[in-house]
């Protein structure tokens, strides 16, 4: 038996043991995984879920961000019970009104979208926006920086997190593969960036300004570093002159940092855009959105047939995409609900609220045993990082303490407070008062236990 990760969680561990000879490693995502176990989770309801030992958690993590509203609402809920009992299917495989209604919500809110595409995950939709934009610009390199994720696709599955794998001087890193099995194309034809520093971007950026079509990025970096506002102009700048594509990698903040994500908090307009997660209010989604000009190369009108008589997809003059579940009903509706519920009045500036002064609860607990600790980030998603110097990208980010952090977080979880360790939080529309307070104990607690070692 694996160890146990406190004492009332023997069914969790009992449950991750045998999940282990069945699915190689007891998860369906790597990051679902933490030592000496993961918790095996039955039931949520709101801010809360429920382990199968029956312990109660206060959920931070809520499914990386993705339930703003927490679980199960009412009004999601019923939203996806409804289209399926009023539309009598799961599933049209045909163009359908919610596509539509979606499509002119997200063109409202995003400044950077006029026109949209809608995929199943992050991942399809990041895929889907470094195809559509290396096709409007024919060169053939991707940049990105280091640090910033897209989703588990090779062409980005490069300088995620490399760890001790960390290559070159800060202001000018080398590109690590994160996986086996990546072919070394992508290693040659991916630029990776340092975020936060424009002089050193600008540099790699206009020496290789003939062979980048296209820049990737995450507007605020794992939701938490927020691009400097001068940076991101700058990057913006530079990609226009130097007909270089920018994707705004919005998966994670979309609706999280604010209605309109990133682009609206900053005011500026990418070419293209990625969402998903909240959008989806809990079903899997992703979504490419961008000016009509670029998402037109995505339509694939001008067909061909092929010798074999089927029409042929893609092609030359177009930008291959495709899916079976693509726009899929259900998960729009109870992305409608999400949207709907998140238009409320008040409903986001109250959602901040709570955020930062949960944020604040916690810096002064940490303050006052001496320990340096911030907590950073925008809207509703944070961090928080044991150190006190200022941390604006991935090399700065890893002189963090995660060590302590980390037996923080087990002390968390043995109390009922739900982040996977080391994850940031997210906060929900219906974390009570209550729940912020008992959180902020919680951490005083688990500061008293790990400073007792
Ligand atoms: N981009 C960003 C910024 C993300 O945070 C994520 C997921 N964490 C993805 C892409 C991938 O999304 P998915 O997990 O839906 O494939």
């Amino acid at each position: 038996l694996s160890p146990l990760l406190f004492e009332n969680a023997t069914r969790s561990r009992d449950f991750f043991d045998h999940a282990k000879e069945v699915i190689p490693g007891g998860v369906t995502a790597q990051i679902k995984h933490f030592d000496p176990h993961p918790v095996v989770m039955e039931k949520g309801d709101g801010s809360k879920l429920y382990d199968v030992d029956g312990n109660q958690y206060i959920d931070y993590l809520l499914s990386y961000g993705a339930l703003i509203h927490g679980h199960g609402h009412p009004n999601v809920i019923n939203a996806v019970m409804n289209q399926m009992k009023t539309d009598g299917s799961t599933i049209f495989g045909t163009p359908h009104q919610k596509e539509v209604e979606m499509a002119e919500k997200l063109i409202h809110l995003y400044p950077g979208i006029e026109m949209v595409r809608y995929t199943n995950s992050g991942l399809e939709a990041t895929l889907l926006a470094i195809r559509t934009a290396l096709a409007v610009t024919g060169k053939p390199k991707l940049a990105k920086f280091e640090g910033h994720y897209h989703g588990g696709h090779d062409q980005v599955l490069v300088s995620v997190n490399p760890g001790k794998r960390e290559r070159g001087k800060p202001e000018q890193p080398q590109a690590v593969l994160e996986s086996t099995g990546i072919p070394d194309y992508y290693v040659k034809n991916t630029v990776v960036l340092p975020f936060n520093q424009l002089d050193a971007c600008e540099k790699i950026l206009r020496e290789q300004a003939d062979e980048i079509g296209c820049l990737i990025l995450e507007p605020v970096q794992g939701g938490f570093i927020p691009a400097e506002k001068v940076f991101i102009e700058g990057i913006r700048k530079l990609t226009e002159e130097l007909n270089i594509v920018l994707i705004f990698d919005e998966v994670k903040t979309g609706f999280r940092v604010g209605l309109g994500g990133a682009q609206g908090e900053y005011g500026i307009q990418p070419d293209l855009t990625t969402l998903g997660k909240v959008l989806g209010g809990g079903f899997p989604i992703g979504v490419l959105g961008g000016s009509k000009e670029i998402m037109a190369l995505t339509s694939g009108e001008k067909r061909d047939l092929l010798s074999t008589g089927a029409e042929q997809r893609g092609g030359p003059d177009a930008v291959f995409h495709s899916g079976t579940y693509n726009g899929h009903p259900t998960v729009l509706a109870a992305g409608l609900a999400t949207i709907h519920e998140l238009e409320k009045e008040e409903a986001m500036d109250e959602l901040f609220r709570k955020t930062q002064h949960l944020r604040d609860g916690l810096e002064n607990v940490y303050r006052s045993y001496g320990l340096p600790m911030q907590t950073i980030g925008t809207g509703s998603i944070f961090n928080l990082l044991l150190t006190d110097k200022k941390v604006l990208n991935y090399r700065d980010l890893s002189k963090a303490d995660f060590t302590l952090r980390r037996e923080i977080d087990l002390q968390l979880l043995a109390q009922g407070i739900y982040t996977k360790p080391l994850n940031r939080y997210s906060m929900s529309t219906v974390h009570s008062e209550e729940d912020l307070e008992s959180t902020i104990h919680c951490h005083e607690q688990a500061i008293k236990e790990v400073l007792k070692k």
